[in-house]
Order: structure tokens, then C-alpha cells, then sequence
């Protein structure tokens, strides 16, 4: 392995990810800091990169203020509403003031709008979403990055945050460039991360030749949360991962067949289940089941519940809608303009929706912060709205200095999607901005034996594989080195059947998450030792390193929360019920990378909103 060169990369504000956050940050950072130098850095190209690389169909959140269709304050009880009761308001109602102007935006940058043609306004699919031509939304919105960034990198896995000498506020990142191997160290006096959340954190239902088939995109490895961690952040609501309920086996999305199409779910012999499952559920969570809209986790609580006493399985019934040609030509462009992996999947197994309803099924889990669920980091409010208890500063920022974040990243507020997201990276630039003028002006001072250090072990797997490949004489394991794959199936096994995945119906406990911490552990121990072939592995090899340590946060939360708050997501066995006595709150961790050790606690929940 010949020795990577070091490129040393100076900037005012780093935007760590150029998916819908960070394009937002990169953008507004140009808005506020016009003489500020803003670089943005992303694993792949900002071009097609992130969960909306393939396009949508529609826009999550946009709140219609101009037509009085909702309210900011409309959209919080609905996200509160949908987590059963726990969201941060604050962030929640500070993006969904801000949002619509950031949709207005697409629209003007070219974004092809749906609209009724009877009022003229957006098409609306849902409440809250309104439909697109979006195949081209992830590159109409990445040139308005490429326009306000001084520099845009592509291609550079950022490994770890660094900190200024003091220890005492964040000074920037290192990482290396997948295709050339070389070494970047940016310096930054404030940091936004934006790069994404995890899938492959538990076992997937399609593994083997077709474990690249997830709901969520098999390249978002956690980055946004082991980076902060590392680097001493404070995370939220880890516990709280989500489970999609979506068509069989290609994942296709079910919000526009049921508010669009107005297609509804039947059990394997033609029933309605849901009602059936009513009083079992009020059992668990009292009158959150009585709630408007019935909150997600629940409706996947009703089907688990229904396929376990074997009436599965569940389908969507298409049958009916599909005989009028407009909705058919809906309901099959709804996949080619954003998962055509269902279209060909159907093709495939002979489903044809206007004669077979098709199966539906719930997922593994993810980890994420901006859809149905709300993991991330611990973030201050904005100065106007947010509680005394949740402001250390500026909008945004982590509960260490100068670090930001936006998007999946960003905890407690479910629901702000793609629009949301870029909303949010908009809010933190504004803010990162202020910081850097008000607080942050100096340069922070690097180690450079830290820097050093990280560089030899950014490229230890390379150098793993290259002294010990020799050792092997068949096949691919060594008993010198773990390569990438074998490490993840690893930790998606351990996280599948301790931490509740599919395999054990989403059930866990205190005993099962106690030992699955320990092979968690023993897997660390490990990792240490990953090999890599080449830059692609060890890129793998990062993408590790970023969803075990984030699966470990995602363990102890589910530890520390004694209660069944979301049946349909997880289930603790030992505590089946909600309970909101003791567990109306957030929960709150943080690592210390010096000694291993995680240190939780709660933290109130603060009821905003009406
Ligand atoms: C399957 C699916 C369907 C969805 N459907 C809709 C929909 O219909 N409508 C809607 O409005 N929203 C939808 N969303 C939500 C929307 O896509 C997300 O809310 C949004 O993309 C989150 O923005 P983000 O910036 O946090 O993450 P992303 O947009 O995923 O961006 C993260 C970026 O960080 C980069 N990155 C990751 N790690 C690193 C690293 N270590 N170094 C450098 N770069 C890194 C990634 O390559 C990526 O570009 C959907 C999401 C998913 C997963």
C-alpha cells in the first residue's frame, strides 16, 4: 500500500454530508456568511447521493400556510401525536415554521410541482404531502449546494471529528478520499453534520445476494451518529427505531396507495383486522390507541398481532382502485419515479395490482431522525421558542461546541423528511454562521499527533489485509482480520436476535440486551482487527466502525427505557406496557471514548404545543 498523501483543506463552516441536510446547510451558509468559507464533504457524490438519490414522488411536509391548509402548530401534535407523545416542539415547530419557504424554493430552482387543476394549488396526497415529478430532486437540489459551497468534496469518507487542543469546542474532520486514498484533514471552526441514518443495523429480511434490498438505503451507515458520539455528544431517544410497513420484498411505499388511491389493508381471508386488535392495544397503551391518526408503531401492532394468530398474510387491496386507469397510472408511476426495484418485483413474481392484492410486510428496523421516528443528537432549541432547559447557545447545535447537525442526525423531531431536513440544515447553517462570527472566530488549534494517530488508524485495515493475507490459502477467513461483511452479518445477527429485530417479532429484554451488549463488546474487540482489501473495503470498514458503535447507543437506550413505548416497533417483554408515570421523557446518552463506558439519563419532555 503505497503512503496516502495528507491534504490539509481550511474552511469557516465543514458540512459533513451533502444528502437534503446538508445541501440546506451548504446553501443557507452561503445566504448568512458571504465572505465565509463553506465546504461541504460527502462519501459519494452530492449529485445522487443520500436517501433521496433515486427521486420522489412527493414532498412529507409542507404545510400550505398560504392557503391556510395548516399551521406550524398543527404539524407538532401530529408528530407528537405519531410518537406517542414524545417529540422535541420546539425543533418540531421550528421547522415546520420555516418549511414551506424552503418547498417554494425547490419549485423556483425547477422542481416540477404537481397541482389541482381545479384551485391551483399543490396537489396534495395527504395532510401533509404534496406530490412532485421528483425524479430530478436530489440533483436540482444539489446545484443550489454546489453554488454556495466554496468547494464541494466527493468521494471522502469522513471517519472522525476532531476537537481543538482545549478539548473544549470541535475543530473540524479527517477522512480519506475512496478513490485516490488519500488522507483529508479539514479544518473547520464549526462542524454540521448531516450525513444521514443506519440501515444494516439489525439483520435485513432479504440477506444473501439481496441484503442490498432495504427500505432505507443500504449506504446510510450511521455516520451521523458515531461521529458526534465519538466526539462526546449527546444523543436522544436512540431506543425509538422504526419499522416500515411496505409491499413485499421491494419495499414500495404505501403512503399514496392509502391516501391517494384510497386503497385499505385485509388480512389473508378478505377481513378487516385492525378493530379486532383494539381493546389488546388499549391494554398496552391506554388511549394513545384512540388517538387521530392512529399512530404508526400501532397500526404495525395490529398486524404483527394478525399475522401471529395466523391470519396473514396482510394485503393491500389494489383490486379495486386499479380498475380506474388514472389511479393505476398513479399507483405505478409512485414506483418508477422513486422505487423502481417494486415495479420490477411485481413484474417479476407475476403481480399485476388490478388483479392480485399485493402482500405487505413490516421491516427490520432502522435508525433514523427525520421519518415516523426521532433518534439523533441532543440538540439547543431556537432562542425564541425552545425552553430555558433546552438552550446552551445556538439553534442546532450539540452539547459539544461549535458541532451542529441537521436531518436524520438531529433527535426528538419526527416527521420533517425531505423538505424538513433541508429546513433544518438551513436552521443550523444560520446559526453555525452566527457562532462563527460571535464566538468562533479563531482557528481551532489541531494536535497534530492526534491527526497522526488518526491517520494510522484510518488506514490499519489496509495494512491488516496486506500482512496477513498471505496466512490464507483458501476462501476469505483468516484468523488474523474480520473482513467488513462478515463483521456486519455479525452485527446484524446480534442486533436481529437480542436487540429486536425480525427474527424474534420485535421482542426484547433486560436479559437479552444485557448479553447482546456483551457480544456487541466482544465484536468491538474484533473490529480492531477488520481487513481490507482495497479502498472500497475500507470504506466498508468505516461504515462499520460508524454502526456498531451506533448500535451499541441504540442497545443501551433500549436498556435504560423500562417500558413498552412504541408496540410495532419494539416490544421489552419484561415491561410490555407504556408507561407514563416514569417514562414520559426523553432518554439521554453519552460515551466516553476514554473509558467505554455510556452514561444515561432522562430528561423532561416539554409540552409546547396545545
Ligand atoms: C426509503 C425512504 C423513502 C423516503 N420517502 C420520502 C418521501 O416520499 N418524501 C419525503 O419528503 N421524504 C422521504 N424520505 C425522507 C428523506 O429522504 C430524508 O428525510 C432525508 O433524506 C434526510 O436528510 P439527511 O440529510 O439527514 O440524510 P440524507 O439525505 O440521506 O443525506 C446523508 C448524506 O450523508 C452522506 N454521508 C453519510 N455518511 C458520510 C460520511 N461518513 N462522510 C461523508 N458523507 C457521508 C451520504 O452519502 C448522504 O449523501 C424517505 C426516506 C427514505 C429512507
Amino acid at each position: 500500500m503505497r503512503r496516502p498523501k495528507t491534504v490539509y483543506v481550511d474552511s469557516d463552516i465543514l458540512v459533513v454530508g451533502g444528502g437534503m441536510g446538508g445541501c440546506g446547510a451548504t446553501y443557507e451558509s452561503r445566504y448568512w456568511g458571504r465572505d465565509l468559507k463553506i465546504v461541504c464533504v460527502e462519501k459519494a457524490n452530492i449529485e445522487r447521493s443520500g436517501a433521496v438519490a433515486q427521486g420522489l414522488y412527493a414532498i412529507n411536509c409542507y404545510m400550505g400556510m398560504q392557503w391556510n391548509e395548516n399551521k406550524p402548530e398543527d404539524h407538532v401534535r401530529y408528530a407528537r401525536n405519531d410518537l406517542m407523545g414524545l417529540v422535541r416542539e420546539d425543533l418540531g415547530y421550528d421547522i415546520a415554521r420555516h418549511v414551506d419557504a424552503t418547498v417554494h424554493k425547490f419549485e423556483e430552482w425547477g422542481l416540477p410541482m404537481m397541482r389541482d387543476p381545479k384551485t391551483g394549488r399543490y396537489q396534495r396526497e395527504g395532510k401533509w404531502q404534496i406530490m412532485i415529478h421528483g425524479e430530478s430532486y436530489k440533483p436540482i437540489v444539489a446545484e443550489a449546494a454546489r453554488k454556495a459551497a466554496t468547494e464541494v468534496y466527493n468521494r471522502i469518507m469522513v471517519t472522525h471529528l476532531l476537537m481543538d487542543k482545549s478539548r473544549r469546542r470541535v475543530g473540524g474532520a479527517v477522512g480519506f478520499n475512496v478513490r485516490t486514498g488519500d488522507f483529508y484533514v479539514f479544518r473547520a471552526k464549526a462542524v454540521i453534520v448531516a450525513a444521514g441514518g443506519a440501515s444494516h443495523i439489525f439483520k435485513p429480511r432479504a440477506v444473501g445476494e439481496g441484503m442490498g434490498r432495504t427500505w432505507y438505503a443500504p449506504w446510510s451507515s450511521a455516520s451521523a451518529y458515531a461521529l458526534p458520539i465519538l466526539a462526546g455528544a449527546k444523543m436522544t431517544q436512540m431506543e425509538n427505531r422504526i419499522v416500515l410497513t411496505r409491499f413485499k420484498d421491494g419495499y414500495g411505499p404505501v403512503g399514496a396507495y392509502f391516501l391517494h388511491l384510497k386503497t385499505y389493508t385485509q388480512n389473508a381471508y378478505g377481513e378487516e383486522y385492525e378493530s379486532k386488535w383494539y381493546e389488546d392495544t388499549k391494554a398496552l397503551v391506554g388511549d394513545y390507541i384512540d388517538r387521530h391518526p392512529v399512530p404508526t408503531c400501532l397500526r404495525n401492532h395490529a398486524i404483527l398481532r394478525e399475522i401471529a394468530a395466523g391470519r396473514g398474510p396482510i394485503r393491500m387491496v389494489t383490486k379495486e382502485a386499479f380498475q380506474d386507469p388514472h389511479k393505476e397510472t398513479v399507483g405505478w408511476e409512485n414506483f418508477l419515479g422513486m422505487t423502481i426495484g417494486q415495479a420490477v418485483v411485481w413484474a417479476s413474481q407475476n403481480i399485476d395490482p388490478k388483479h392480485t392484492n399485493p402482500e405487505l410486510t413490516t421491516s427490520e428496523p432502522y435508525v433514523m431522525g427525520s421519518h415516523a421516528t426521532c433518534s439523533g443528537a441532543w440538540a439547543s432549541g431556537p432562542e425564541d421558542y425552545a425552553p430555558a432547559e433546552y438552550q446552551w447557545g445556538y439553534n442546532r447545535m450539540m452539547t459539544v461546541e461549535g458541532l451542529f447537525g441537521a436531518g436524520d442526525t438531529i433527535g426528538g423531531t419526527a416527521h420533517k423528511f425531505s423538505s424538513g431536513s433541508f429546513t433544518e440544515g438551513r436552521i443550523a447553517a444560520k446559526a453555525a454562521v452566527k457562532y462563527v462570527t460571535e464566538k468562533g472566530r479563531d482557528q481551532p488549534q489541531l494536535s497534530e499527533t492526534e491527526i497522526e494517530d488518526l491517520k494510522k488508524a484510518v488506514y490499519r485495515p489496509m495494512e491488516h489485509y496486506e500482512i496477513y493475507r498471505n496466512e490464507i490459502v483458501a476462501g476469505t477467513v483468516s484468523p488474523h482480520y474480520i473482513l467488513p461483511i462478515h463483521a456486519l452479518q455479525r452485527l446484524e445477527k446480534i442486533m436481529d436476535e437480542y436487540v429486536g429485530g425480525i427474527s424474534v417479532n420485535y421482542m426484547t429484554n433486560e436479559p437479552l440486551l444485557t448479553r447482546g451488549l456483551e457480544l456487541l463488546g466482544m465484536l468491538k474487540e474484533d473490529a480492531a482487527k477488520l481487513g481490507a482489501e482495497d479502498l472500497h473495503q475500507l470504506q466498508r470498514a468505516w461504515e462499520l466502525q460508524h454502526r456498531l458503535l451506533a448500535s451499541e447507543c441504540v442497545t443501551q437506550h433500549t436498556l435504560y427505557r423500562r417500558e413498552t413505548r412504541w408496540p410495532g416497533y419494539y416490544y421489552r417483554g419484561d415491561y410490555l406496557k407504556l408507561d407514563d408515570k416514569d417514562w414520559h421523557c426523553f432518554t439521554l446518552s453519552r460515551y466516553d471514548r476514554e473509558s467505554g463506558k455510556w452514561e444515561l439519563e432522562k430528561a423532561p419532555v416539554y409540552h409546547i404545543v396545545d
